[in-house]
């Protein structure tokens, strides 16, 4: 038996460059695990055949079956790796879901580890992360964790320095936002995506930055492109980051396709009464700080 913490993650930098043909985007973002985590135990005893058994607790709306990413991803490894045998997950949610901080990828990649730890057939890293990317974009990052420029449609993963140190609150308050929708409104907005978007410098300057430990020069260069048509349809995000910056952040941006925000405090009372403050809205909040990669 082994337990993996399935850490959430934010975007401190996400763009849209292209559609291809098949409809899916690419993207550059610059990913960080934060920590904020589901916690994933997994079980495996090889046998003659396959039975997964998922339970999940923290949220009774999940689905336990076939549709649940953790679920799948425990099929692909023993398909891919030519094995049999019962493996029993038990999530333990603390995530909010649908919310752009990757938990279902999250727990799928947690549940990847885990089965690579325990199994007598092992998958390297590289093959891990390509076996992650047929589950979900945000897969692969979430194998490895810490910070990463990544692209393509998230299987292109260069690690970077993760994150300075630095006190965070990751907020969601409102309904979920499906992250297909969100593209297919990006796609409304900017027919640009039938050409390739020019490189903009932001990303490296973020890693350079990092790897310096300079957090408050680095905020400048911080930019999410989902801003631009996800707050217009769900209102939430604005109230929830016009109260982060009430309560002292010095910086606040919604996480990959929302609605879920987060923001940057100096001092960690300021941050525990901003969480306070958007509880008593009714949002799920959480002080956090940035984690470096995942021992794989
Ligand atoms: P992303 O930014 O990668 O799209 P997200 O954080 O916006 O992810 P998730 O929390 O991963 O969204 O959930 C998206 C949908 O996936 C949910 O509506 C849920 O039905 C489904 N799902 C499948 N497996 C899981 C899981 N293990 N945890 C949460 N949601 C899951």
């Amino acid at each position: 038996m082994r337990t993996e913490r399935a850490n959430a993650k934010i975007n401190a930098y996400l763009n849209v460059t292209a559609r291809r043909e098949n409809g899916y985007h690419d993207i550059v973002s610059i990913m960080q695990t934060v920590s904020v985590c589901d916690l994933v135990t997994v079980d495996f005893l090889p046998s003659l055949h396959t039975s997964i058994f998922l339970s999940a607790s923290g949220n009774a709306s999940m689905p336990t079956d076939c549709r649940n990413l953790a679920w799948r991803a425990a099929e692909a490894f023993l398909r891919r790796t030519e094995q049999s045998g019962t493996v029993r997950i038990c999530l333990e949610k603390h995530i909010p879901m649908a919310a752009g901080l990757a938990g279902g990828s999250s727990d799928a990649a947690a549940v990847l580890r885990a089965l690579n730890h325990l199994s007598p057939k092992k998958l390297s890293l590289d093959e891990l992360c390509t076996l992650g990317a047929t589950l979900g974009a945000d897969v692969p990052f979430c194998i490895i964790g810490g910070g990463a420029r990544v692209s393509g449609i998230g299987e292109k993963i260069e690690e970077i320095p993760s994150m300075p140190r630095a006190i965070l609150v990751v907020a969601c308050k409102g309904e979920g936002v499906s992250t297909p929708w969100a593209y297919g409104e990006l796609d409304r907005k900017y027919d640009f995506f039938q050409e390739r978007q020019p490189a903009d410098d932001r990303p490296e300057n973020l890693a350079t930055l990092w790897k310096n430990g300079d957090l408050s020069a680095s905020v400048k260069h911080f930019y999410n492109l989902f801003e631009q048509v996800v707050p217009t349809v769900q209102k939430d995000v604005d109230v929830v980051k016009s109260t982060m910056y009430r309560q002292g952040a010095v910086f606040s941006m919604m996480s990959g396709s929302g609605p879920s925000v987060f923001g940057i405090f100096e001092a960690m009372e300021e941050a525990e009464r901003a969480c306070t403050a958007l509880r008593e809205m009714g949002a799920v909040a959480f002080v956090c700080h940035p984690c470096e990669k995942y021992l794989v």
